[in-house]
């Protein structure tokens, strides 16, 4: 949107007034590929339908990436299609160029090339006196392990091109915000290394790669100073941030919590968190930085996807109930209080009742705060697609088991909500509720944006009203399975 509107596009998000189209797309699971789907076709007919004003249809993201040819092929109304990797070409296939860049301005493209020189520039932010910050320059040796083993390799796709994205964008990227105006996400990180044999995101997104840390610092600064006070930075996996550009300290990776100490500091900043954690990869370090911020959000979201070691191991990510209940119990420890997420995957291929109930057995044991429960989706180009196909569990079977973890979760996460009760919080503000007129809601730093429970006010104490974006001190005084309701105080 930034690019568009730099080379002159006026943006709306109104179909019947754009003359061009652009659908965004995601193709990680069969539902999100469908979504997207409709939504092409949706606005296909829209364009034959649409009195010519709609001139040029454009699909965007990783629907691209899977079935770059199939979609035009397939769909004769899309004029072009833009992978993740090749943003610049929304200008090309919108017909559009850039016209207000000055001569002098860097490209707004980072592509891996300029690791090396960039790696070197981090110098200038070490964080940690006293500790050694070591800079090397090479690439995640576990990536490159995995790029020999085929892990990214698309040669069973159909329409797809081999070339993996390269793209990382920068503090340089002109850049649109679409969420409300205290909150903004950054990236940090593209693509992922990791193994998970359910998983097709290695080979959507390409090789993990980290931007430049000072990069992400400046964009931070720029959106505090837009009014941003709450700051999600996100990746596939977050906690591999900087062991690509070598950001280690005393011989450690330390990459994330370097990042999250400069992040930390800026002034003007309330809120930062990270989505996601890999498991193993939650060290000392981590928890002791976000200990030791206060602007850092009490909050881990480390998706765990089961517990019984027969399945995680077939799922290539390894564990067990009991590593991630002494990870629970470190982080628990090291930051009193810590509000947890995870995910869980349910029906994996060869998941039996026995390994179901030790995953149960888990939740119970582990009362992680806010937990997502998902089926499984057998997805062409992922390893566990190519298990025995007697070992693939019912869909019956799954929905099930998804009930059945979620119900038992909604008894834990009612508890711990009751546990809320009495205390006095930060909640920001964020509009009328979506549910009634007669209700606002509202985050606590233990809420991330959309995906966690609300907090619903009832009552604005000595406002009149309330203004969306803004941070009030409120009591906690009710509570529910997944929500709880704040009177405002101050
Ligand atoms: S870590 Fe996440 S993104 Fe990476 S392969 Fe595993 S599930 Fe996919």
């Amino acid at each position: 949107m930034g690019l568009l509107d730099r080379a002159g596009g006026q943006l709306t998000a109104r179909a019947e007034d754009a003359e061009i189209l652009v659908v965004n797309t995601c193709s990680f699971i069969d539902s999100a590929k469908q979504e997207s789907v409709n939504a092409i076709l949706e606005m296909a007919q829209h364009k034959r339908e649409n009195g010519g004003k709609a001139r040029r249809l454009i699909v965007a993201g990783c629907l691209v990436e899977r079935y770059r040819d199939e979609i035009q092929r397939n769909i004769p109304e899309v004029d072009a299609v833009v992978g993740t990797g090749e943003l610049e070409a929304i200008l090309e296939a919108a017909g559009l160029t850039v016209v207000d860049a000055p001569a002098e301005e860097k490209s707004p493209f980072n592509i891996l090339v300029s690791r090396a020189a960039s790696a070197v520039h981090q110098h200038s932010h070490p964080s940690e006196v006293g500790t050694q910050l070591e800079i090397a320059q090479s690439s995640r040796a576990e990536g490159d392990l995995r790029e020999r083993q085929g892990r990214f390799s698309r040669a069973q796709w159909k329409g797809a091109t081999a070339a993996l994205p390269e793209y990382l964008y920068s503090d340089e990227t002109p850049r649109i915000r679409t969420t409300p105006r205290s909150s903004a996400y950054i990236k940090i990180a593209e693509g992922c290394d990791h193994p998970c044999s359910f998983c097709i995101i290695p080979q959507l997104r390409g090789k993990f790669r980290s931007r430049r840390l000072e990069s992400i610092v400046a964009e931070a600064e720029r959106l505090i100073a837009q009014g941003v006070r709450e700051i999600t930075l996100i990746g596939q996996d977050t906690t591999c941030y900087g062991e690509d550009l070598g950001l280690r300290i005393n011989g450690e990776p330390a990459g994330l919590a370097t990042l999250l100490d400069a992040v930390a500091v800026l002034p003007g900043l309330k809120w930062l968190r990270f989505l996601y954690a890999y498991p193993n990869k939650v060290t000392t370090r981590l928890l002791e930085t976000i200990a030791r911020h206060e602007t850092i959000a009490k909050y881990l979201d480390v998706p765990l996807q089961h517990a019984s070691p027969s399945v995680l191991k077939r799922m290539k990510r390894g564990g067990t109930a009991e590593v991630f209940l002494r990870l629970i119990e470190k982080a628990r420890a090291i930051v009193p209080r810590i509000v947890l997420r995870s995910t869980f995957i349910v029906g994996f291929p060869g998941e039996t009742d026995a390994d179901f109930n030790e995953l149960c057995e888990f939740v119970a044991a582990a009362k992680i705060d806010w937990l997502g429960v998902f089926c499984y989706s057998d997805e062409e180009g992922a390893a566990a697609f190519g298990l025995d196909a007697a070992l693939k569990v019912p869909k019956r079977t799954i929905e099930a088991r998804r009930r059945r973890l979620m119900k038992l979760q909604q008894k834990i996460s009612a508890r711990a909500k009751a546990a809320w009760v009495g205390r006095e919080v930060d909640v920001l503000v964020e509009g009328e509720s979506d549910e009634t007129e007669l209700l606002w809601q509202g985050r606590t730093a233990l809420h991330a944006p959309e995906i966690d429970g609300k907090v619903l006010i009832n009552d604005f104490g000595p406002h009149e009203a309330l203004v969306p974006g803004t941070f009030y001190r409120a009591e906690i005084t009710e509570s529910h399975e997944y929500d709880v309701v704040a009177r405002i105080i101050e």
